[in-house]
């Protein structure tokens, strides 16, 4: 069943079931500094939640657009990593505000999945907040879920709020059963359960959230008028699910997006490869950019509009890493506009300013990205060596005494890495025309997909899948680089300090949580106090120059001439971002 099948027969399910249709809100929530993006289907209810704003329904069911990259939700480092999350992604719900509660709710998500979707209901798997009995009880009676499927678990998955504040409850999940034919079904502990689940064997896929909630900002639960009911259910997960596959982009949602970039980039798309998940990057951030874009949020340095520019500038990274120098996303961010703008239209209606901004956006990190990475593999040179192999090619003519030498020599590169030494140093050194003389050879090495031909043979010492990287001297002397178990601590600082992450992001425009992360790579910690610490010394410079020339006199940080051009979001102060972005 394709996805757009799956989207419109769980709304006509609950229209069926007495609720209102309406179509998604935008991800940039309307009247609320306390959020940064639509990152849940009730977010657009909230007031009607809170007994703020009447609806003019009791029921009501969506699929949402929702955007998890910041925030008390945050699944930005996860994104190409783990096969179920997404920044962007659609969530689908059915609410009830004052109308229905737990029964109805139960009722209607196993009649929806077993009976509609027609899910194995040997597969599905329920967990209640541990204090719920009444949840547990109607589980049984109503769904007919056997006691030892259930399990009770605590704040940390089965509370749901939304926010530090607002409308919140204990919640209910349904998972499914991803274990491999033999395992699958077998009764498990609550603690086996979880552990599983953290493995990513059972797929979380639909939260039943009884709200009974408000939340102030001392961290105390009132009641709310009446109990309400708010669900959510990825799309792309339950894809996952129905079409058979494990993994949400390996469904018809993502499949032309993929398909798009492997055609641009050019590089086969493998999916347990550090490729794999470059590719799966940019697919996922495609989708944020082109959505994000066209509900009016503006790449910036602020914000929504910083939250924006860390994901696009993510994903020209993860470009970069596939080989490309010129604007690649752009590509990608016109197959989200062609795969899903006929369910969502406003990106047909936006699609030139969608495609022009990405690609802007694109080309200014390219114009410094190289300069940028150059610097940072200065100030963070590899800490961790995965040097264990390194091929020689020896001339057909060599003596074996030769042989022998070529092969000490590879040996003493590997040992001065290992003790700490830096590896392109040492291929540099080794690179000379005295040591290229006295040895006559060449060291050796291939992977990434290129082969140099003459180190076939050597190549066959090596089992497929432990070549990391291809590195070409300008001395045309090749070093094979193994991704071996060993990895090599190195006696450098393991920090980086707050004045260079800042010259990464000033000079570079090297977002904070893009350094980071490449930092994480390599073994390093990042400065962020001390890169605060750096940018509040600019923000106050630039208020002195300003104050000296006389304009612009005000206490506020100047936004810069991007803001200024910037459409809706740029608004959003630091202050309220910080504050969500714990
Ligand atoms: P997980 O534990 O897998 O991170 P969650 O508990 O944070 O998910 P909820 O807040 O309960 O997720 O959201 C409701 C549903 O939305 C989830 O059950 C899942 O189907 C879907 N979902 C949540 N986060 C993501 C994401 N980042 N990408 C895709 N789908 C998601
Ligand atoms: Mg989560
Ligand atoms: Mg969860
Ligand atoms: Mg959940």
């Amino acid at each position: 069943m394709r996805a757009d099948e799956i989207r419109s027969q769980f709304l006509d399910y609950f229209a069926r079931q007495g609720h209102t249709v309406r179509p998604s809100a935008s991800l940039v929530p309307v009247d609320d500094p306390t959020l940064l993006f639509t990152n849940a289907g009730m977010v657009p209810f909230k007031k009607v939640f809170l007994g703020m704003e009447s609806a003019p329904y009791t029921r009501a069911s969506t699929s949402q657009k929702c955007v998890r990259a910041g925030g008390k939700h945050n699944d930005l480092e996860n994104v190409g990593y783990t096969a179920r999350h997404h920044t962007f992604f659609e969530m689908l719900g059915n609410f009830s505000f004052g109308d229905y509660f737990k029964r109805d709710a139960i009722r209607f998500a196993w009649e929806l999945l077993t009976d509609v979707y027609g899910i194995d209901r040997n597969r599905l798997w329920v967990t209640v907040h541990h204090t719920d009995d009444e949840a547990r009880q109607l589980w049984i009676e109503v769904a007919g879920v056997k006691p030892e499927r259930i399990f009770g678990l605590g704040d940390k998955d089965n509370f749901w709020q939304m926010a530090d504040t607002g409308p919140c409850g204990p919640c209910s999940e349904i998972h499914f059963d991803l274990r491999p034919e033999g395992r699958r079904g077998t009764e498990v502990t609550r603690e086996e359960f979880e552990e599983i689940g953290e493995a990513g064997e059972f797929l979380e896929i639909w939260n039943l959230v009884f709200m009974q909630f408000d939340r102030d900002a001392d961290g105390e639960l009132h009641p709310l008028p009446a109990p309400c009911v708010d669900t959510g259910m990825g799309l792309e997960r339950l894809a996952s699910v129905l079409q058979g596959v494990d993994a949400n982009y390996k469904t018809d949602l993502f499949a032309d997006i993929i398909a798009r970039a492997v055609g641009v980039v050019g590089v086969p798309y493998e999916y347990d490869t550090e490729q794999g998940v470059s590719y799966r990057v940019l697919a996922d951030h495609a989708r944020a950019t082109a959505f994000l874009l066209a509900d009016g949020v503006f790449p910036s340095n602020e914000g929504r509009g910083y939250v924006l520019r860390r994901i696009l500038r993510r994903a020209v990274r993860h470009a970069w890493l596939l080989g490309r120098r010129t604007p690649t996303l752009v590509e990608v961010v016109e197959a989200v506009i062609e795969r899903m703008g006929a369910v969502y239209p406003e990106l047909q209606a936006r699609r030139e300013y969608i495609v022009s901004n990405t690609r802007a956006e694109e080309e200014r990190f390219l114009a410094t990205i190289d300069a940028g990475i150059r610097l940072f593999d200065q100030l963070a040179p590899g800490r961790q060596v995965n040097v264990s192999h390194i091929l020689l090619s020896i001339p057909a003519e060599a003596t074996p005494h030769e042989e022998e030498q070529l092969w000490t020599k590879a040996e003493h590169i590997r040992q001065r890495a290992i003790a700490g030494e830096d590896f392109e140093a040492l291929v540099r050194e080794y690179s000379t025309d005295a040591h290229a003389k006295e040895y006559g050879g060449k060291l050796g090495y291939f992977g990434g997909g290129r082969m140099v031909p003459e180190f076939e043979h050597a190549a066959a010492r090596l089992k497929p899948g432990e070549i990391s990287e291809v590195v070409e001297t300008p001395f045309g002397l090749h070093i094979i680089k193994h991704e071996g178990s060993r990895t090599v601590p190195m006696n450098r600082p393991a920090k980086l300090s707050g004045a260079d992450v800042f010259k990464l992001y000033d000079t570079f425009g090297f977002p904070v949580d893009l350094t980071e992360l490449m930092a994480r790579e390599r073994g390093y910690e990042v400065d962020l106090a001390g890169f605060e610490t750096e940018l509040d010394a600019q923000r106050r410079r630039s208020r002195e120059d300003r104050a000296a020339s006389g304009v612009g006199m005000d206490d506020s940080f100047s936004m810069g001439w991007e803001e200024v051009e910037g459409a809706a979001g740029a608004e959003q102060d630091f202050a309220a971002y910080r504050a969500t972005s714990s």
